[in-house]
């Protein structure tokens, strides 16, 4: 993640990405201490590396960080949290004040146990051509790369990166381009979102033909208001 690049575009929330930053920190140092299994049917043959992952263990290194960054317990079941929060779906109650903070801690728990275990376990490269869902962890893209010849999608979770088309939706393999779409939001030059009117699906797309591009979770944080404009047009 690069901190700097968030402070720039959002300096009236400097204090936030700081804490943002140490809560990063504290997880990572934690979750770094896990044993990885390296070795394993990892990949397309493992459907289940989301729903195996070690959540308990997981849920530990992040309570040891909250309690080191904000000086209490938890008041919510972290375990419980992550599962939530994996799935996409609404986090358990925390209390107004540390809602916010909360996928603060679950992020980097899994990416970065997720990381290690897809460096530890590399797979076949033939294996991974033509799908929309991640090929290591089998979660969807939510963030593309574009160069000048190719598309690469880019997995949030994993951080795995793998080519595909442009003209298809990596949600539900539409390929029709009458239903599928772009729209670009006022300060948010070089990202674009491609939207399917088949699936309601969205992806970001970041242009690196025109400008240096930050990692993807970077330039996930970045475009925010493209998510917002995507989610107010009925976009997934
Ligand atoms: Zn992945
Ligand atoms: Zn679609």
């Amino acid at each position: 993640m690069d901190w700097d690049a968030l402070k720039k575009k959002y300096p009236e929330d400097a204090d936030g990405i700081d804490k943002a930053r140490r809560i990063h920190a504290s997880v990572a140092e934690k979750v770094r201490k896990l044993d990885i299994p390296a070795g394993t049917d990892a990949g397309p043959a493992s459907k289940g590396i989301i729903r195996a992952l070690p959540y308990s263990l997981l849920a530990d290194a992040c309570r040891q960080a909250w309690i080191e960054v904000m000086g209490n317990e938890p008041g919510v079941d972290l375990e419980t949290a992550l599962k939530s929060f994996v799935a996409d779906e609404p986090l358990p109650e925390v209390g107004k004040d540390d809602q916010d903070i909360l996928p603060m801690f679950l992020r980097p728990a899994v990416t970065g146990y997720l990381r290690a275990l897809r460096e530890a376990n590399v797979i076949p490269e033939e294996s991974v051509q033509g799908g929309g869902k991640c090929p290591f962890c089998s979660t969807y893209p939510r963030i593309a790369f574009d160069s000048e010849a190719s598309r690469d999608l880019i997995c949030l979770l994993c951080g795995r990166r793998w080519r595909f088309r442009r003209v298809k939706c990596p949600f539900c393999g539409n390929e029709d381009h009458n239903t599928l779409g772009y729209f670009d939001v006022e300060g948010s030059e070089g990202v674009r979102v491609q939207y399917c009117s088949e699936c309601k699906h969205y992806l970001k797309v970041v242009d690196t033909r025109n400008r240096v591009a930050c990692d993807a979770e970077t330039e996930d944080v970045l475009s925010l208001n493209l998510d917002a404009a995507a989610q107010e047009e009925g976009y997934l």
